[in-house]
């Protein structure tokens, strides 16, 4: 990691205050600085990558198997450890990267019953080009836990564009 994006730079930090969600050897994942929805993480490649089409072979398999496993990681913390939610919110209350980090540890705890299972449903979301939203120039996947039946993607882009 070279590059001078905050998924480049912070890596360290986020590895230092034992804040990584998962790991493997291409790809890691933190909860969003701007949540959504209770549990939305980012998994970030670990090399500095821009965009999906570069990714080939093991660094490709490692940044896809990296979204179920960060899944995995969520509930465990969501279950047994949910105050390691705070204290990623006040990592960033410390190092500050959005204005309201507080508000968005509330919503990151609006529901504690965070069940990705039995169902394990779940959003992946991949901005990939400006055009496309793409806010950091380093590849991240956009991973949103989902507990109740709702809209998918198409439903959201619709409204988005409708
Ligand atoms: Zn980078």
């Amino acid at each position: 990691m070279k590059s001078t994006d905050i998924f480049c730079v912070l890596y360290n930090n986020w590895k230092r205050d034992d804040l990584v969600l998962f790991e493997n050897d291409h790809a890691y994942s933190i909860f969003s600085v701007t949540p959504v929805t209770p549990g939305h993480a980012i998994v970030i490649a670990k090399e500095h990558f821009e965009r999906l089409e570069e990714l080939r072979g093991v660094a490709l398999e490692g940044f896809i198997d990296a979204m179920p496993s960060t899944l995995a990681a969520i509930q465990r913390i969501y279950d047994e450890d949910p105050e390691k939610i705070v204290q990623f919110y006040q990592f960033l209350k410390k190092n500050p990267l959005t204005d309201s980090p507080l508000d968005s540890a509330k919503r990151m705890l609006q529901d504690r019953n965070l069940r990705i299972k039995p169902d394990c449903a779940y959003n992946i979301g991949i901005n990939v080009g400006g055009y496309a939203g793409q806010s950091v120039n380093h590849l991240h996947a956009q991973l949103f836990p989902r507990r109740e039946k709702g809209p998918g993607i198409v439903t959201a882009m619709e409204r988005l564009f409708n």
